[in-house]
């Protein structure tokens, strides 16, 4: 159920209907908008039902939530998270460009992309420690050490970071140096990971699962926000399908359902929807059109020495070219609503 105020409710008609929640053992989920307060009701359905919320002051309406997922909906928050980190702000209508190696090889090339991607325009580096690989004999990724390589390149180019955690015991290791978490696809539906980075204090960027539907990865949100974590961005990154020219098959229509359903920031990962280079600059451009607050690009300065990803990885000057061309066309396509 979710509990809609009155424009002009006082903070003591919330904290009312908040008494009521918890006298019948449920909780109650604030969410403060910019024109009213709207709270989430979670506990027996069928007890919340019974009291009468319509008649308490400061109340306009409950609605009973048919869909699974409550606090990631836009019927809980109408506004749209906006991620602060280091300075960087995602979602709410700015478009965040994201870039880096699929994964640390060595502190050099880290430093050659990082800088390469900061002076084309990118805000947030992306860069790998652990690499979740199809194959157990393939480069795994090189651990604490890749860490504290990208901690550096953080340092040196002034660019909060992402990467990904694949195993709860890295939890502490992972969140005490990256600035965002990234929950792989492989990973999306592993309940106990989410629940974990849900309860730690870095924004987690959860990638569709290969196979999921978009309720399934909603709930997946889900799991994270109610432990705590609200800081939640949705990647898509390309599904499974009968075709095989690509890599996966970039998923656009996710772009708008995904703002419609959710308040959470939705990015577009074009190099791994691809898996190869040109596609990946005409993918990104179509992700800004269909209203995406952001993408994740994979470059790097040598893509033939590349461990992971090299044949989707653009190279500095081609980066440099897209983000010129998106520059273009966020100034032609206006103030997005
Ligand atoms: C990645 O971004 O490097 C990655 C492994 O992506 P995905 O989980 O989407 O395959
Ligand atoms: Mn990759």
């Amino acid at each position: 159920m979710i509990i809609v105020m009155k424009k002009d409710a006082t903070p003591e008609d919330v904290a009312h209907v908040v008494e009521r929640l918890e006298s019948i053992d449920s909780q109650a989920h604030i969410s403060e908008g910019r024109f009213r307060t709207v709270i989430g009701a979670l506990g027996d359905r069928v007890r919340i039902q019974q009291l009468p919320w319509e008649a308490m002051p400061g109340v306009e309406r409950a609605v009973p939530v048919l869909k699974p997922f409550k606090f990631v909906s836009r019927d809980f928050q109408e506004d749209d998270t906006v991620i602060e980190t280091r300075g960087v702000s995602i979602g709410g209508g700015t478009f965040t460009a994201i870039a880096g190696p699929c994964a640390v090889e060595d502190r050099d090339l880290l430093f050659r992309a990082a800088e390469a991607v900061k002076k084309a325009g990118a805000t947030v580096l992306r860069g790998d420690a652990f690499k979740p690989r199809t194959s157990p004999y393939s480069f795994q990724g090189l651990g604490e050490a890749g860490l504290e390589m990208l901690a550096e390149a953080r340092e040196e180019f002034d660019m909060p970071f992402v990467a990904e955690i694949l195993d709860p015991r890295d939890i502490e290791l992972v969140s005490s140096y990256a600035d965002i978490l990234r929950v792989g696809t492989r990973n999306m539906s592993n309940y106990p990971l989410l629940t974990e980075v849900g309860r730690q204090p870095k924004p987690v960027m959860l990638k569709r699962g290969f196979t999921a539907t978009i309720e399934e990865w909603l709930n997946a949100a889900e799991y994270i926000y109610k432990e705590g974590n609200h800081e939640i961005l949705m990647v898509e990154r390309g599904i499974r399908t009968f075709e095989t020219a690509a890599r996966n098959t970039l998923d656009i229509t996710a772009v708008p359902i995904l703002k419609g359903l959710s308040h959470l920031p939705v990015i577009v990962d074009p190099s791994h929807a691809a898996g190869h280079r040109y596609l990946v600059a005409p993918l990104a451009r179509t992700s800004v059109a269909a209203g995406a607050d952001g993408f994740m690009v994979d470059v790097h300065p040598d893509p033939e020495l590349a461990k992971v990803d090299g044949a989707q990885a653009l190279l500095p000057e081609e980066f440099a070219e897209l983000m010129d061309s998106i520059r273009r066309l966020v100034a032609a396509l206006g103030p997005q609503e």
